[in-house]
């Protein structure tokens, strides 16, 4: 166990990382985060903060020498990062990271633990991209295969002519076909180092423009009579990584059963209900998990829970939604108020079932 007192430090200066060190504090542990110049709001609740280059080994050095564990808070950290941090003291391990960064590893990686992902091909230039579409047809979504995030780097591609028309961004892609899916969930889970898995239930997830909108408990029949399923593959997606913190694996729900979209070695923003709406919340048992505490009850406790992020500029008027008794607010505190950015979200918990 991870004495009281210890320093926990976190690679990524957002919102998840403010919300992990919230956990860490209340834990009694001392957190530093680690990340470039940027609006790090994660440093506003943390003991100390480095601002540094993801590539400044002294500055990384230094910081990996004042923490007893490390763990990162964002997935585009990247893996020499992770990897230049005493193997001893980093978790998850950074296998994970580089898996997730890429979708096309991550693809074949899912398809090796026997899982679906959406029909795909690879794509380094505009040739292979009318083949690709040739192949497996239109609609379909081009993506980057590394940075991409809240729809960022990808394309729609209607048809053919679409496709020859595009200019190819010149990164590698992945095109993939377009899954016409009923709803879309994710399995959060935490493992622990002995191996240990708790699940969190599945939330509905709504998105709008390819960003994360709301997620609603109880998801809906449809999503539930899938969550069997998809939990078996993130249950060996975390044990062939030797996973060590809490896993993101998101699914869309289609007749043909739960299609993987794509993974997160991290907390996630589908699981920030968890906060109020389960007995320990995705942050705290992560930070249990690379404590070497034992990991809290992930059990749901509310009849319903919506989380519905806040961006842009609406985050000056949050306030006034408190005044019904079932909503909490988290700000970001982030200083600007950019079109599409989560500056924020509200949580609304209802204790009684209706009826
Ligand atoms: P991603 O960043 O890959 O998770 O994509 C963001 C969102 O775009 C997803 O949550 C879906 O709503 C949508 N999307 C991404 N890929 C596909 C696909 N192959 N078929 C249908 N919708 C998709």
């Amino acid at each position: 166990m991870l004495p009281r007192g210890s320093t926990i430090g976190i690679l990524g200066g957002g919102q998840l990382g403010r919300m992990m060190a919230t956990s860490a504090a209340q834990l009694g542990y001392k957190v530093i985060g680690y990340a470039p110049e940027g609006d790090n709001v994660g440093g506003a609740v943390s003991t100390g903060f480095v601002t540094a280059e993801w590539d400044d080994q002294a500055a990384l050095a230094a910081f990996a020498e004042r923490c007893d564990v490390v763990t990162w808070e964002f997935e585009n950290v990247p893996v020499e990062t992770a990897r230049a941090i005493d193997q001893g003291k980093i978790y998850p391990d950074p296998l994970a990271l580089e898996t997730a960064q890429d979708r096309l590893a991550e693809k074949r990686f899912i398809e090796g633990l026997g899982g679906r992902p959406a029909a795909y091909a690879k794509v380094d230039s505009s040739h292979d991209l009318v083949a690709a579409v040739d192949r497996l047809g239109a609609p379909g979504i081009l993506k980057t295969r590394r940075d991409g995030y809240d729809g960022k780097g990808q394309w729609r591609i209607g048809s053919g002519h679409e496709a020859e028309a595009l200019n190819v961004p010149e990164v590698p892609c992945v095109y993939e076909g377009f899954v016409e899916f009923d709803a879309e969930f994710s399995i959060i889970l935490v493992r622990n180092r002995e191996g240990e898995i708790r699940f969190w239930d599945s939330t509905r997830n709504v998105h709008e423009g390819g960003i994360l909108a709301a997620s609603h408990f109880p998801a809906g029949e449809d999503i539930d009579a899938q969550v069997g399923e998809a939990r078996e593959l993130a249950r060996k997606v975390a044990d062939a990584l030797k996973y060590v913190g809490v896993l993101t694996l998101e699914f869309f729900a289609t007749r043909e059963g739960p299609i993987f979209n794509e993974m997160a070695p991290r907390v996630h923003n589908s699981g920030h209900w968890t906060i109020e709406g389960a007995a320990t919340s995705q942050f705290e048992n992560h930070i249990r998990a690379g404590a070497r505490l034992p990991l809290g009850d992930t059990r749901t406790t509310a009849a319903e829970v919506e989380m519905r992020n806040i961006l842009g500029s609406d985050i000056e008027s949050a306030g006034a939604k408190l005044s019904d008794a079932r909503v909490h607010l988290h700000d970001y505190g982030k200083a600007e108020a950019k079109e599409g950015r989560k500056m924020g979200h509200f949580t609304q918990i209802t204790l009684e079932t209706r009826g």
